[in-house]
């Protein structure tokens, strides 16, 4: 069995965690918090390679505050919780069986992952062409900025996680549908649809009673759901199985990796989707072309995000968990617990995009590497021209 984090921290110390490694630290005498201790080993007993100063780059779901609601729940990871996630914020959204996340738009895209259960999803564009779908565990679904949009829980209910592309995006401050008609005068209301201002007469006009996440019925099948547009569907479809495409198999796990290659609507946000089995190491890399913003789906890693000049600290994660990396920083993620370690990557770009170490270096004269690093020639012949992506 591999060490787990809470091992690593607990064997050093003679079975409580303590900040001592070797000669260095020295027992806590204050107050500590044992839980949180354990989920971070690597802040109380960091690796001797870490140095310098590093924004945090570690925030838990369970530590962000939860709106709870008729039909689910919305809780949000955004620069407010997490101040170095700059481009992209995360919002993880439970809707029970039939609840429905209002009628709305926003001025971020939206990019989803569904972890659990199935929705119908709905939106038009604005050529008046409309979209609509049933997604379910590993399928994805991308509304461009400003496009109106819906999702109800199906039968079993749902829970997935939202990406925007700024990380100053509230789930909060959306445009609702019920906000819009109860801020227009009703005379304004009724020559608009032309209609009686009589027939606005039931909407919701309480402020304090929000529909945003709210009970309705089961929608019935997906064709008689569908409202065909005299202008047709929308060209691109705004959901992906992500789930369904042919893994990338590696010697340490598998990834998936979704972008505007094969997502075409997906402009703004890339994706990947990693499995590093137990042992296994999502090697030593950095993005050339933006910050990364992860979610951490189950199992338990640890990353050391490099900074330049010196200066490097190392993280743990675990399931509900988002881990940050500014751009260009080279870091690795490694399986510290004995499951698949499984997590999203995210970035705000239409493309994946990743600079392997070992492959720069296979493609580098041998002769230059060795002149930096006072390699052997084994070492340097070992090394893979190939992107070793998950290694063990
Ligand atoms: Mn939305
Ligand atoms: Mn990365």
């Amino acid at each position: 069995m591999s060490p787990t984090p809470q091992d690593s921290a607990v064997e050093l110390n003679g079975g409580e965690p303590q900040p001592i490694r070797g000669d260095e630290g020295a027992t806590i005498l204050g107050p500590h918090n044992r839980p949180l201790q354990l989920a971070n080993p690597d802040l109380l007993v960091p690796p001797d390679t870490d140095s310098g100063t590093l924004p945090n780059l570690k925030y838990s779901f369970d530590a962000a505050h939860n709106r709870l609601l008729s039909g689910g729940w919305a809780r949000e990871v955004t620069v407010r919780e997490l101040p170095v996630a700059t481009e992209l914020a995360g919002v993880n959204m439970r809707l029970k069986p039939g609840g429905v996340r209002e009628l709305h738009w926003h001025k971020e895209a939206e990019w989803a992952y569904m972890i659990a259960g199935r929705a119908r999803i709905t939106a038009v564009d604005a050529e008046g062409r409309s979209f609509i779908d049933d997604v379910g565990v590993g399928d994805l679904w991308y509304f461009p900025a400003g496009i109106p949009h819906s999702l109800q829980g199906l039968e079993e209910g749902c829970e997935f996680l939202l990406v925007f592309d700024d990380g100053g995006f509230s789930e909060n401050e959306t445009f609702l549908l019920t906000d819009w008609f109860r801020r227009t005068p009703r005379d304004v209301l009724a020559k608009n649809f032309g209609v009686p201002e009589a027939a606005f007469a039931e909407i919701p006009i309480d402020v304090d009673r929000d529909r945003y996440i709210f009970p309705a019925p089961l929608p019935p099948a997906l064709d008689e759901d569908r409202v065909p547009s005299p202008a047709g569907a929308v060209p691109e479809t705004f959901s992906h199985r992500m789930l369904a495409q042919e893994p990338i198999r590696v010697a340490g796990g598998n990834a998936r990796v979704t972008d505007s290659s094969n997502f075409p609507v997906s402009k703004t946000i890339a994706a990947a989707r990693v499995e590093v089995e137990p042992g296994g190491l999502r090697e030593l890399h950095w993005h050339p072309n933006t910050d990364e913003w992860q979610y951490y789906l189950s199992g338990r890693g640890r990353m050391t995000v490099f900074a330049s000049s010196g200066k490097a600290r190392t993280f743990d994660y675990q399931a509900g968990d988002v881990g940050y990396v500014p751009f260009a920083m080279g870091h690795y993620v490694e399986n510290t617990g004995d499951e698949p370690l499984c997590f999203l990557e995210m970035f705000r770009s239409d493309r994946f995009a990743d600079i392997s170490l070992n492959q720069w270096l296979a493609l580098t004269p041998p002769e230059l590497v060795r002149a930096h690093l006072n390699l052997d020639p084994q070492t340097i012949a070992a090394l893979s021209k190939d992107k070793p992506l998950i290694v063990r």
